[in-house]
């Protein structure tokens, strides 16, 4: 791969990762809301969190935010783009929709039907 186009996958990683990060910031002040406010104010916004699912997106993004990670990482080691399981480089398609990708379409695959299973 071309150092400019590396460059270009840093950049929209560490974009996506600041975002995260933003993200996390908010949830946390958020929760930060709720011990201001009295026991049954905060027992009753906890139990609304807990309903709505946030803690779960919060969860994925996270879950993102290593993938994230460990592609800036193999950035610097220069082996971005090279699929984890089979060690082919992954389409530049695949990697432009989705730039923290692991793997290659096909390994993608295999590992989806293994954890269905
Ligand atoms: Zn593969």
């Amino acid at each position: 791969m071309r150092q400019e186009e590396l460059e270009n996958f840093k950049k929209v990683l560490l974009q996506k990762r600041q975002a995260i990060l933003d993200n996390n910031l908010e949830h946390c002040k958020s929760m930060e809301n709720i011990r201001g406010l009295s026991f049954d104010e905060a027992d009753h916004v906890a139990m609304h969190m807990k309903n709505t699912l946030d803690s779960s997106i919060f969860t994925n993004h996270n879950t993102e935010l290593e993938y994230i990670d460990s592609a800036l990482t193999k950035i610097e080691q220069d082996t971005y783009g090279v699929c984890e399981m089979c060690d082919e480089p992954i389409a530049k398609e695949r990697l432009k929709a989705k730039p923290h990708a692991k793997y290659c379409i096909v390994c993608r695959e295999i590992v989806e039907k293994n954890s269905k299973d």
